[in-house]
């Protein structure tokens, strides 16, 4: 692991530098009692892309269920997408990252958290030793959304969207088995862990999601907007880190 190049982000980031092994948090978080949050129910299957088989979502395996989202037509969203954005990182990462839905950037590409929000949360991730495209001696994090499409003009990802998108989530979790999933901004946590609680509480509290624990932490796009949020923000880092290491 590169400190120098860590020490350097977590500058960047406003945050003081630490080292990864026997450190001791500052400000050490309060563990709350584990909330259980069931998986959402599935959506009957409407579509079948070809090639993609008569198998239900949740018995594809990454690239079956990969090329079903790219044909998926379930929601309203598919009409202003360029493309579906699937998720990205090692399908054996630790640590499941969870975010809202594409913006224009990511619509583009077709990648997850890309531009000036993709690249803070890339160099948050580097800084406990993460990465979507790990190198030697760090650990893997994928990156997925709530829904796969982009929602027209940044809005909100509707109920009704995020309800028909929720199978392919759920299957990749099911088929990554994360250590951990970190949910990063209201939407997403609301989303997830179905619940309208605002961010600021979710933050002090444990969840699960089917078995896995989850933590709620700001999403970078925030923090680009409100800099001085990012000590909070390294401080459910910090806990994400002990309950990798822990778990
Ligand atoms: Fe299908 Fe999800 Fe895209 Fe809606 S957002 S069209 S459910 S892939």
């Amino acid at each position: 692991m590169d400190s120098a190049r860590r020490d350097y982000y977590l500058r960047e980031l406003g945050m003081t530098p630490y080292r990864l092994r026997g450190a001791e948090p500052e400000e050490p978080v309060a563990e709350a009692e584990p909330i259980q949050v069931s998986e959402a129910e599935s959506v009957e299957e409407q579509i079948q892309p070809a090639g993609t088989g008569n198998l239900p979502t949740e018995e594809l395996d990454w690239t079956p269920l990969e090329k079903r989202v790219s044909g998926c037509t379930l929601c309203e969203l598919h009409k202003s997408r360029t493309q579906t954005v699937f998720g990205v990182g090692p399908q054996d990462a630790g640590l499941l990252i969870i975010g809202e839905g594409p913006g224009a950037e990511e619509d583009k590409r077709g990648e997850p958290f890309i531009g000036r929000a993709g690249k803070l949360l890339d160099k948050m991730l580097f800084a406990i030793g993460y990465s979507r495209s790990p190198k030697k001696g760090e650990q893997g994090a994928y990156i997925a959304n709530v829904v796969k499409c982009r929602p027209p003009n940044n809005r909100d990802p509707r109920p009704e969207e995020s309800g028909a998108c929720r199978p392919y989530l759920d299957r990749q979790i099911e088929l990554l088995k994360p250590k951990l999933i970190v949910a990063v901004g209201r939407i997403a946590a609301q989303n997830l862990l179905d619940t309208a609680e605002p961010l600021g509480k979710m933050r002090d509290r444990r969840y699960e999601y089917a078995g896995i624990p989850v933590l709620v932490t700001y999403h970078p796009a925030y923090l680009l907007r409100s800099p001085k949020q990012k000590g909070k923000s390294w401080a459910d880092l910090k806990q994400a880190k002990r309950l990798l290491d822990a778990a």
